[in-house]
């Protein structure tokens, strides 16, 4: 794409804007857009013919100053060291704007999981989570899943890191499978805070969700879900997207119906309630009311933007817009709920799974569900006190401002050492 950003530039452009309305010394800034310290490790592992085989993986501590690192792994051939900087970055302002006290971390291996077979992905997890063992617990630093990474793989790290510290500590890791710690609602929270997000927008805006036309692009945990979600309120699904193509049908379709011949087939594509066969930029650029890109960083760039039809955006994916889409989206008075805030569902409810793991008593899905609903609709009206008192012309401006004095405020409060 044209203007495809570096991650990490992006972040700060968004902290530079959002630094104007702030009550914060450029020093605690500069302090504020860098992380506090990067692990790059080279893991060898056995392959399953006998060979070794080298591989790059990462793990950014970007900032503890309002509680422990936290953050997923996730396995991508993109992986690079600006983009875990960058995602660790937006972690530390996500946990910020919900206001949970915790900080911004995140890992990533450069592989292509899918040429890999389980026992190899299983040594190489257990390789990573030995190196990152020195620098995780449940008070330092807590990962998560992430792209291509889910219950199995935070699994193998917890063993590992128990296994070799001698103890049982499932809140060293979040995202873990019900059996081994995990918490009910955690893989339907990004989801659902993608669409909690998007229910208080179009209350805000006056505008009506039953019947509102929703486009989905990236069909994975994050978009299957919140197209579900958003169909059981009364919005009506008429395009989706994955890496193979896109589905349109303008009167609508059964967001689970497409979810099982993604599960049967591999895409959404072919799915037989679909009218038309479109191509992921169409599924961008559809004249809907509700945008939701669930897939990876940089899907719309300036050029595309001009395209972009919807009313309000509802970020499910990170950084899925770039700096200058963002601009020419804002010159359009689309709305969008920032990525920080429209899927911290995943990581408000990985908090609650450490929350239940430290108190060793779990919650029934209900409860998660219900203290979710509260931690995002207050996050979403701290953002439209700060968009109506600077009068802000872009919500993500007033998620950072938020967020920032929120850290910026802990690192004051704590004071400087040495
Ligand atoms: P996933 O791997 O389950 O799904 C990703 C989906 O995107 C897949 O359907 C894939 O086919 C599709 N995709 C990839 N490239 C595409 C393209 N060019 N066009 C259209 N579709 C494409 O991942 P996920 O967990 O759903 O995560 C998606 C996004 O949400 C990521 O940016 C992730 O960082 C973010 N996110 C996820 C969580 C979570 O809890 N799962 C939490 C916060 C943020």
């Amino acid at each position: 794409m044209s203007d495809e950003a570096n991650p990490f530039e992006s972040l700060q452009a968004q902290i530079d804007e959002a630094a104007a309305y702030l009550d914060v010394g450029d020093d605690v800034i500069e302090r504020l857009k860098h992380p506090e310290r990067v692990l790059e490790t080279n893991l060898t592992i056995e392959r399953d013919d006998g060979d070794l085989e080298r591989f790059t993986a990462f793990r950014s501590q970007f900032n503890g100053d309002r509680g422990p690192y936290k953050g997923g792994i996730r396995y991508h051939p993109g992986v690079s060291r600006d983009e875990v900087k960058a995602l660790s970055g937006w972690m530390t302002y996500k946990t910020a704007i919900v206001d949970i006290p915790l900080g911004g971390g995140k890992g990533g291996i450069i592989i292509d999981p899918d040429e890999y077979s389980e026992a190899e992905l299983e040594r190489l997890t257990r390789a990573f989570a030995k190196e990152l063992t020195p620098m995780i617990g449940e008070d330092r630093d807590v990962p998560a899943p992430d792209v291509n990474t889910g219950q199995r793989e935070m699994n193998w790290i917890k063993d590992t890191y128990e296994t070799i510290e001698n103890t049982t500590e499932p809140g060293v890791i979040t995202g873990k499978a019900l059996d081994s710690g995990g918490s009910e609602g955690r893989v339907e929270a990004t989801g659902r805070s993608t669409v909690i997000a998007a229910r208080e927008a179009f209350d805000y805006l006056d505008k009506d969700l039953e019947g509102a036309t929703v486009a989905v692009q990236g069909y994975g945990n994050a978009g299957w879900i919140a197209a579900k979600l958003i169909d059981e309120m009364g919005a009506t699904v008429v395009a989706a997207s994955d890496s193979s193509g896109g589905i349109y049908n303008p009167d609508g379709f059964d967001p689970v119906a497409a979810k099982d011949h993604k599960n049967e087939t591999g895409s959404v594509v072919g799915f037989a309630g679909s009218e038309e066969e479109i191509t992921n930029e169409d599924v961008l650029t559809l004249d809907v009311d509700l945008l939701i890109p669930a897939a990876l960083e940089n899907a719309v760039d300036a050029d595309l933007a001009e395209d972009v039809k919807a009313d309000v955006i509802s970020e499910a994916a990170n950084g899925p817009l770039t700096p200058a889409a963002d601009e020419v989206l804002e010159d359009k008075d689309v709305f969008i709920i920032p990525d920080i805030l429209a899927n911290a569902g995943g990581v408000t409810v990985s908090y609650f799974e450490w929350v239940q793991n430290r108190q060793r008593f779990s919650w029934s899905e209900e409860r998660v569900n219900e203290e979710l609903e509260g931690v995002i609709v207050d996050a979403f009206d701290a953002l439209v006190e700060t968009y109506e008192e600077h009068d802000l012309d872009n919500p993500r401006t007033a998620t950072y401002v938020v967020a920032i004095q929120r850290v910026a405020d802990a690192f004051e409060e704590a004071g400087t050492w040495p």
